[in-house]
């Protein structure tokens, strides 16, 4: 048994309370990799803005689970070398699909754990979640559920088609299940293609697609139901353009990719939505910047050459979602 207290991690609750008042949102990005991680960390502590990092399934099939979580213990001591002396880092497990897979983490020193039985009867994701919560609570580990689905693709996540969550359930959910935050579908999506071009309306000017509005009067009724109660946003990444553009300039072939536009996620980010998930968008910057240099250096083959630049690249994207979307800069001095 390792605390995650024991590591310098925090877990979330305090960080959720804190940006629910002060109204902006805690980004939580997922990682894989090295680069991806001294990115995440590099840019919270410039910025001195809490953060989360996710490990999802997929990243725990790639990179393994215990060197993730020896590699989330080196990023507080790296954030102190970087000099943010107090880091606000949670580690955190992004769908979790059982009990036994969320106790590991629990007991490994994750501090803060997902369960997600949103593709269960509601009555069984309750008593799942409950399950998670009561081991979970006894380590002070915070514990996120989902109620409602969403559609695209994430690892090994996917789903055809979304549910709205529905308002009339979510304090039933939260009371019975004893959950922290809860996860809500009001239409983002997991993946780069959220929306298909038929979903989509066309930008006269630029001829981009323009993805359909979340809905907020959705958001509206759960806070209302669920006065102060954190809520998180899944599959919230805006798949920039500039991106999409360089890779299919460099040999790559996305069409139609399209994500969720900032100004939406700036709204919700003022609101009781106080967690915020982002994965693809730092795919797409990694990949944008590797495709580029490929293609303008083809002699090149030292990794650190194109991962040097995938990581610099990565850094400004997190720097950017922190600053100019959700307001968390400055707030975990
Ligand atoms: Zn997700």
């Amino acid at each position: 048994m390792v605390s995650y207290k024991e590591l310098g991690l925090v877990n979330t609750r305090e960080m959720f309370a804190r940006a629910i008042n002060g109204g902006y949102a805690i980004p939580a990005f997922n990682f894989n990799n090295m680069e991806q991680l001294q990115a995440i960390i590099k840019a919270a502590a410039e910025t001195k803005s809490p953060v989360i990092l996710q490990v999802s399934s997929g990243a725990r099939k790639y990179a393994n689970q215990t060197l993730l979580r020896y590699m989330a213990q080196g990023a507080v001591e790296y954030a102190k070398e970087l000099g943010w002396e107090h880091p606000q880092i949670a580690l955190h497990l992004d769908h979790g699909n059982s009990f036994e897979l969320c106790k590991s983490c629990v007991d490994f020193g994750f501090s803060s754990v997902m369960i997600d039985g949103s593709a269960l009867p509601y009555e069984e994701n309750i008593a799942l979640t409950k399950q998670v919560v009561e081991y979970a609570h006894q380590f002070d580990v915070t514990v996120e559920a989902e109620l409602g689905v969403l559609a695209g693709v994430e690892d090994e996540v996917a789903a055809e088609e979304s549910h709205y969550t529905k308002p009339d359930e979510v304090i039933d959910f939260a009371t019975r299940s004893g959950c922290d935050s809860l996860a809500i579908s009001i239409g983002t999506s997991h993946g780069a293609y959220k929306f298909t071009p038929e979903q989509c309306t066309v930008d006269p000017k630029t001829g981009r697609l323009v993805p359909p509005p979340l809905a907020f009067d959705i958001l509206d009724e759960i806070m209302k139901r669920l006065p102060g109660f954190p809520i998180v946003l899944h599959g919230s990444s805006s798949v920039p353009q500039e991106y999409v553009d360089i890779i299919n300039a460099n040999g790559g072939a996305m069409p139609n990719a399209v994500g969720i536009p900032e100004e939406q996620l700036r709204r919700a980010a003022k609101s009781a939505v106080c967690k915020i998930n982002i994965d693809s968008d730092s795919r797409l910057a990694f990949t944008a910047a590797v495709r580029r240099v490929l293609t303008e250096k083809p002699g090149e083959f030292d990794p650190r050459k194109y991962c040097g630049p995938a990581r610099d690249e990565m850094e400004k994207l997190y720097k950017h979602k922190i600053i100019e979307v959700l307001g968390s800069d400055g707030k975990a001095l």
